[in-house]
């Protein structure tokens, strides 16, 4: 069994993905070339935003929004402690500080009440200048925007959507990367809609916004190739992953309602025993991962891996206590439910493949435990 079956994935898309990366090599524009152009099109379609800015990976993404915006050091962003590395990573990248803020122990995402309290404390504070916010859907859940966009305009903060895992969820029908002002994707392999390597894209409405980012993606490029107009990056995205992840957005639709099946029957079967990640009314996510709470995630984990079920940790430390963070991020309210969520957090098989008896096996070991 696989934790994440893109084995199963390749089998249904093979003889596309070979089409289109045969084109590559025979038009052989390997750097932006038409499948980058399309790509975008195609993305923003998919976000419902104005514009799509395809680069070299989600990381990247954060950072291009980052510097679109003009972050810089001195700044206090505002992000969650229980996310991927990357999310605050970028921000000590350019003398920014990561100032933490509690989740909701129930969706495991940003909780509003806490990103207040933050804010406030920081104003208090006063070591840095406020710029923004850094929500992040985690594992494939929208975050509360509603109220992380009404704070934002309260204290006059920009909001920058880590939506690396949520790309195609949706709240209301708005999708992932149009519920705030600038959103970051990544199409790592093992997210939702993955290529073949590293890439990623920002999205927005913005359009001079957007026309900074194309900027920064190359080498902070003028108008035209040797004017530089600003510090930039080698940011691009790959010709080769934008044809195979034009190829996998063909059947992306369809295999957002193939996790949708899984993930129901998993919280059908598991929801009483586990403390599952709820879902708020009016939201699709897209389920990057299916991850429960336990009382007993080491028993849990080890009956498990002996019936040879893959089982994955996300994440098993909070970024406040991570090494690399201790002198650059800023803890201005208290992180508890962070903590005790990466103690009793893991994540189960969880893809559009994966099969009912499959399934059933997993629920079985859970149960009977
Ligand atoms: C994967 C991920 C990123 C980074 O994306 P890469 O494409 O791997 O650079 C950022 N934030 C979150 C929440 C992620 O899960």
């Amino acid at each position: 069994m696989q934790f994440i079956d893109l084995k199963a994935q390749q089998q249904r898309i093979r003889s596309g993905i070979e089409r289109r990366i045969k084109r590559v090599l025979e038009h052989g524009r390997y750097i932006m070339g038409p499948e980058v152009a399309e790509l975008e099109e195609k993305l923003a379609a998919v976000a419902g935003t104005k514009h799509a800015v395809s680069c070299s990976s989600g990381t990247d993404a954060l950072l291009m929004a980052l510097l679109a915006h003009g972050v810089r050091r001195g700044d206090i962003l505002f992000a969650p402690s229980f996310t991927f590395i990357a999310t605050a990573e970028v921000l000590p990248l350019l003398g920014a500080v990561p100032a933490f803020v509690d989740i909701d122990p129930e969706t495991f995402n940003i909780d509003p009440g806490s990103l207040r309290e933050a804010i406030l404390q920081a104003k208090k504070d006063d070591n840095g200048t406020l710029r923004g916010i850094i929500p992040v859907d985690l594992f494939g859940l929208l975050a509360d925007y509603d109220a992380i966009n009404a704070i934002a305009e309260e204290f006059g903060l920009f909001v920058l959507q880590d939506a690396a895992q949520s790309f195609g969820a949706s709240f209301e029908g708005r999708r992932a990367g149009s519920n705030a002002q600038i959103a970051a994707t990544s199409f790592f392999p093992a997210k939702p809609l993955g290529c073949y390597g590293d890439a990623g894209a920002v999205l927005c409405n913005d359009d001079v916004v957007s026309q900074k980012l194309r900027s920064i993606r190359v080498h902070g490029r003028g108008s035209h190739e040797y004017e530089s107009v600003r510090i930039g990056l080698n940011g691009r995205c790959d010709t080769i992953q934008a044809a195979i992840l034009l190829e996998k957005l063909e059947i992306f639709e369809d295999e957002i309602k193939r996790r949708h099946r899984v993930a129901a029957r998993y919280t059908e079967k598991l929801g009483e025993k586990y403390s599952v990640q709820r879902i708020p009314a009016r939201h699709v996510s897209v389920w990057a991962q299916y991850s429960l709470l336990s009382g007993d995630r080491d028993g849990d984990l080890d009956r498990l891996k002996e019936h040879g079920i893959p089982t994955a940790i996300y994440y098993p430390t909070p970024l406040h206590l991570q090494e690399a963070f201790q002198n650059v991020c800023y803890s201005p309210v208290p992180l508890t439910h962070s903590e005790r969520v990466c103690r009793q957090i893991f994540s189960l098989p969880m893809h559009p493949y994966l099969s009912e008896e499959d399934q059933d096996r997993i629920v079985e070991i859970l149960l009977t435990g």
